[in-house]
This record gives C-alpha cells, structure tokens and sequence, in this order.
C-alpha cells in the first residue's frame, strides 16, 4: 500500500466512523430525551448526512426553554424547572393547559389567563 493509498483509507475511515458516530449520537440524544421515534431519527441521520443531523438539533432544541432561576435547559410543557423547583409556567383556569409565564390567553381553549 502506497502513502497516498493509506491516506485515502485512513480518511474514508473517518468519515465512516464520523457517519455512524452521528446516527448513534442522534438515537443515543433522543433516546435520553424520551424521543418517539428515537431509531426513527438514526436511520433518518444515516441516510441523509449533514441535513438530517441540522434538523433533529434544530427540532429537538427548539423544543427547550431555559429555567430564569438556575439556568438548565428544560423541556417545552413544563410547570416547574426539574433541576431547582422553580415555576417556569402557569395553569389555565378554565382547562388546565400548561400555558407560558408570558402568555396572556391560552391556546387550547382562547380563554384569558387569571391570576388567582
Ligand atoms: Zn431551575
Ligand atoms: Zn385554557
């Protein structure tokens, strides 16, 4: 094997592990984060490398929003921050949606939110 043989070998081997690396990170991450269709998105990321990899971080994070009091980043649809207790969202009176602190009506149900 020649020198520019080896290296030809030695960089498709990298992407190759950098390929399948980036579809068990994507079924590793969405598994960790309860993802329905965690494998789903492994063979997505397998076949469609970078686009399909762009996407899930683009979908997942934006699913995020950051707790005021301590910082960790939480799931969207929560009421209280899962690290420090905090409320990070409020209750609609009238169905019990989960509603942002910011809003100021609901939209499941397009009622004004009370405060209580
Ligand atoms: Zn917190
Ligand atoms: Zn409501």
């Amino acid at each position: 094997m020649s020198l520019g043989e080896l290296a030809v070998f030695s960089g498709s081997f990298i992407i190759l592990l950098f390929w399948l690396g980036q579809s068990l990170w994507v079924y590793l991450d969405a598994r960790n984060r309860n993802e329905r269709f965690a494998l789903g998105w492994a063979i997505l990321a397998l076949f469609s490398v970078p686009v399909s990899l762009i996407v899930y971080i683009l979908i997942t994070r934006g699913r995020e929003e950051k707790c005021k009091a301590c910082g960790s980043l939480l799931e969207r649809g929560l009421t209280i921050c899962t690290n420090c207790g905090a409320d990070v969202g409020k209750i609609c009176g009238s169905c019990g949606g989960i509603m942002k602190e910011s809003w100021n009506y609901c939209p499941k149900c397009k009622n004004k939110y009370q405060d209580n």
